[in-house]
């Protein structure tokens, strides 16, 4: 199956490594797209995984797992990145991600900030 973030590759090949292990995520537009990936699986844990711990809504997760459940996911877009390449500690990606909720076309659109710690990068909130 190709993946769901639109990269091109194959699921196996593209963010299910990430899914698999975290650690393995090179880049913040690589998390990121991982991140949407998962949303689209309704993918609770690495939802979770992926958030960094300082703001990771745990209380949260079964409400975010049922409502991307409840959308229909069409595809993402990656608009830009600034830093978050492997050599960063941090980074910010523009996206724009395109569902269907209740039979209406919506948009998610988002300058997402992500921070490197141990090597592991992870979500942290609005940039
Ligand atoms: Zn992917």
């Amino acid at each position: 199956m190709s993946c769901n973030c639109g990269s091109g590759k194959s699921y196996a090949s593209c963010c299910e490594i990430a899914h698999q292990d975290i650690t393995q995520v090179k880049t913040a537009e690589q998390l990121m797209r991982s991140r949407y990936t998962a949303f689209t699986l309704a993918y609770g844990d690495y939802l979770m995984e992926s958030h960094h711990v300082s703001t990771r809504p745990l209380s949260e997760k079964a409400e975010i797992v049922a409502w991307a459940k409840s959308v229909e996911w069409d595809k993402l877009e990656v608009k830009s990145t600034n830093k978050g390449l492997e050599n960063d500690k941090e980074g910010t990606v523009k996206f724009k991600a395109h569902f269907k909720e209740n039979g209406k076309q919506r948009f998610i659109k988002e300058n997402s900030k992500f921070i490197k710690e141990n090597g592991v990068w992870y979500y942290l909130g609005l940039a």
